[in-house]
């Protein structure tokens, strides 16, 4: 197979289609009439399933009544990252899933359209919900500026403590502005967001430091009165294959990320482009470099499709936009010519007798000439090397139900610690730890 690693594989006008609204947002009149649709339910399922609890129904009538502004108070404060969340929460899986007005002839009312609708009005027109309430004179310090970290300092700020908030990347804002699928947070939507949450003032931010390399968990202890670490996941998973550092093999993190930063038609798009894994971002690697062109996307993964990390609604957006996913198939060589990726050979996968998955020793080979892997990130913990460390449990941070670490003046929250890797779980970590930290530093 001859190698052809192409920038702009389209031109700009057809990628920047591509790559618009997944959702287009909801008119006032469509906001009306959907939130019309809510039987403001007493009990409210749909606020169960969120993660961050906010006022489902609470929100939503306001909407119907007119007073978006009030919608939006209700659904920021429990989750000041809500923009986002309404624009990338697993609703299907989540709020959604469980409304009442879900049945075989109804569909759901669309909460996150609906969430998303309210929160756009204060961040497009600027509408400061949040004040900061007298100063404590306590100092937090705050490692990670993803959404975990966001929403911890936001809070602590709001709660009248100090905040410095340490970040190792030129900005702020983590996966929200680095990991998101670009045709699901288009412009600067994520960008504004964080200003927003700055906005309330009290957060110094120090960018380009990291844990570990510029300063130590033990200087944060010394020179604040907590800590929270939001990490999130600081290292990528291996296939352990020979040439996996091969031209035309990726990171897909490593990729959505330009994808996120750079000049889309300066990109490199292959024209028979491998996909390994099935989570969210092998997803979100697979419909992106669809987008931007290549001829055939395949996404494989060595469970069955009722296994995969991604969702149900996931699958079929990679599937409606020509991605074809093969199943119970785990990569074995990777294949190359001339120095290039060439193809990848895979091997069928069955589970044993215990249950176990195991190679069945019969084995197909496809071409390609672009890999991404999609297998998954972890925490590397060596940055939180020192004399006293927090206690790691399965490779994560190990916290309490108020994200308290085993060290008295520090939590965690958000990918570094154990729980479901998404937004909303993450901006629901820090808050649950500013609100203790908060009883911490008043209390002691
Ligand atoms: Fe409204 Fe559905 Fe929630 Fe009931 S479950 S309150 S209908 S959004």
């Amino acid at each position: 197979m001859s190698i052809d690693i192409r920038c702009a594989r389209l031109d700009p006008e057809e990628i920047s289609r591509n790559y618009s609204e997944l959702h287009t947002p909801l008119t006032e009149l469509q906001a009306i009439q959907e939130s019309a649709r809510c039987l403001f339910c007493h009990d409210a399922p749909c606020t169960e399933a969120c993660p961050t609890d906010i006022d489902i129904p609470g929100f939503i009538r306001k909407i119907a009544s007119g007073n978006v502004k009030g919608a939006a108070n209700t659904i920021l404060s429990e989750n000041i990252m809500g923009n986002t969340c309404g624009n990338v929460c697993p609703v299907e899986e989540l709020c959604e899933q469980v409304c009442v007005k879900k049945t075989a002839e109804e569909k759901p009312v669309v909460i996150g359209q609906l969430q998303r609708y309210a929160t756009d009005h204060v961040l497009e027109n600027w509408i400061q919900l949040f004040q900061r309430a007298p100063q404590s004179g306590k100092k937090a310090a705050v490692v990670g500026g993803g959404p975990a970290g966001l929403s911890c300092a936001h809070r602590l700020a709001m709660l009248g403590h100090e905040v410095t908030l340490y970040e190792s990347r030129d900005k702020p804002g983590g996966l929200n502005e680095y990991g998101l699928a670009a045709y699901k947070m288009l412009d600067d939507r994520a960008a504004r967001e964080i200003a927003y949450i700055l906005d309330i003032g009290g957060i110094n931010i120090m960018t380009g430091k990291t844990l570990g390399k510029d300063f130590e968990l033990a200087e944060l202890r010394r020179d604040y009165d907590a800590v929270f670490i939001g990490l999130g996941h600081n290292a990528v998973n291996a296939l352990g294959l020979e040439n996996e550092a091969v031209d035309g093999a990726h990171n897909a993190v490593d990729f959505i990320e330009l994808i996120r930063q750079e000049d889309l038609s300066t990109l490199p798009v292959g024209r028979q482009v491998i996909i390994i894994g099935g989570g969210n971002t092998a997803i979100d690697m697979a419909v992106q470099i669809k987008k931007l062109g290549a001829e055939s996307v395949t996404m494989v993964y060595r469970r069955g499709l009722d296994e995969m990390g991604a969702t149900e609604y996931e699958q079929q957006v990679a599937q409606t936009n020509g991605v074809l996913i093969r199943t119970h198939a785990k990569p074995h060589r990777i294949l190359t010519l001339d120095d290039q990726l060439n193809a990848v050979e895979f091997e069928y996968t069955q589970n044993d007798a215990d249950g176990r998955l195991t190679g069945s020793g019969e084995k197909f080979v496809l071409p390609a000439d672009q890999l991404f892997k999609a297998i998954g990130q972890a925490l590397d913990a060596t940055p939180l090397d020192g004399e006293e460390t927090p206690e790691i449990s399965h490779g994560r941070i190990k916290v309490d139900e108020s994200q308290h670490t085993s060290l008295p003046d520090v939590w965690a929250g958000g990918d570094c610690t154990a729980g479901k890797d998404l937004t909303v779980t993450a901006v629901q970590d820090g808050k649950i730890a500013a609100t203790s930290m908060n009883e911490y530093l008043n209390h002691g």
